[in-house]
């Protein structure tokens, strides 16, 4: 299958690596011309447990291709996706397919700016990715993936990729509940990723926490009320089950998630897809989310203090 990645740092970089080592022809796209640079001429260095590869997948920037293609899989932050797709439209035909495993709400609409909605997939995985440098990445572990179209039917092209993917060993399957595991996905982030962004700390110490059972259920009270305006069921205790499972030190109890890294190297955070956008979804639908919108500004404070540090001391 002739496939794209739009945005490939961390997580686009290991599934257009992936794909490619499967037999697909896959090109990376990307804005970061020393990452580009990088795996067109060296290769893109991929770690995992086994070691280090080195794959001869290629790279471009979004305006210098316009083959167009069967399947492009959108992996840049959330913020990113609009102007990632505005300028890759050249590559889209009439029959590609654009999916979205990114984080957060809203992405879906965003694509359905540019395809119909027959033609938009989302899913979650639980894949994970840390870029090293440029065309160097460390694929942590296994994981799955979970795809559904965007208006809910299962047809044949669905399966077809499903199949592509697993050919490529990533446990996909096709799923109705795709778009209820997007939002326990948003409901999990919205706890863990903003409270120890808040705590600047790891998801363990958070775990600590003598009352934390307190904080996410708070946090995510709101999110199912909303959530059930969008005709979307989610299950308290199982949130909050896929929650304290990972304060386990062996789980991911000692990682740092990925706002807290943003955060700390001066980049944007998700936090307008995440709480953000639980504050945006409640007004539309007239439902007061208070904690959310509390924690929207702190993570929002942080980020306007730090940058305006940064610009004060330059
Ligand atoms: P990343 O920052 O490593 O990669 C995003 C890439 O997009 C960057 O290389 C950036 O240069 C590129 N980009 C941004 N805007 C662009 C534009 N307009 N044109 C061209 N390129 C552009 O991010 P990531 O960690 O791979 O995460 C991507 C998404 O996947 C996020 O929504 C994240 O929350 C989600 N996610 C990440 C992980 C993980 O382990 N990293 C796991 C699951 C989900």
């Amino acid at each position: 299958m002739k496939i794209a990645i739009a945005g490939s740092g961390a997580m686009g970089s290991r599934f257009g690596y992936m794909l490619h080592q499967s037999g697909n022809d896959v090109l990376l796209v990307d804005k970061w011309d020393e990452h580009i640079h990088e795996i067109n001429c060296h290769g893109l260095t991929v770690i995992n447990e086994e070691g280090r590869k080195i794959s001869k997948v290629k790279a471009t920037r979004p305006e210098e291709t316009t083959k167009k293609v069967e399947l492009l899989i959108v992996f840049t932050k959330a913020m990113d996706t609009d102007s990632m797709l505005s300028s890759c439209k050249k590559i889209i035909g009439e029959k590609t397919r654009v999916l979205t495993l990114q984080n957060g709400l809203g992405n879906i609409e965003t694509l359905e700016k540019y395809v119909t909605q027959d033609r938009v997939l989302a899913g979650v995985t639980t894949f994970g990715t840390e870029l090293i440098g440029p065309g160097k990445i460390q694929a942590l572990g296994s994981g799955a993936v979970q795809i559904t179209q965007a208006d809910g039917k299962i047809t044949e092209e669905v399966q077809q990729i499903a199949a592509i993917m697993n050919d490529a060993e990533m446990n996909a399957e096709v799923s109705a509940n795709a778009l209820t595991s997007i939002w326990n996905k948003v409901a999990f982030n919205c706890v863990l990723n903003t409270v120890c962004t808040l705590m600047n700390d790891t998801v363990s110490a958070v775990g600590n926490y003598s009352q934390v059972n307190e904080v996410i259920e708070a946090i995510i009270e709101e999110i199912i009320l909303v959530a059930e305006k969008e005709e979307i069921r989610l299950n308290k205790e199982e949130i909050t089950n896929m929650i304290t499972e990972v304060f386990d030190p062996r789980m991911s109890g000692n990682h740092l998630p990925s706002m807290v890294q943003d955060m700390e190297n001066g980049r944007k955070t998700e936090i307008d897809y995440l709480n953000g956008a639980i504050v945006s979804k409640g007004e539309q639908h007239d439902i007061p989310v208070p904690i959310n919108r509390m924690i929207t500004h702190f993570i929002k404070m942080m980020e306007e203090i730090r940058d305006k540090k940064r610009i004060e001391n330059v």
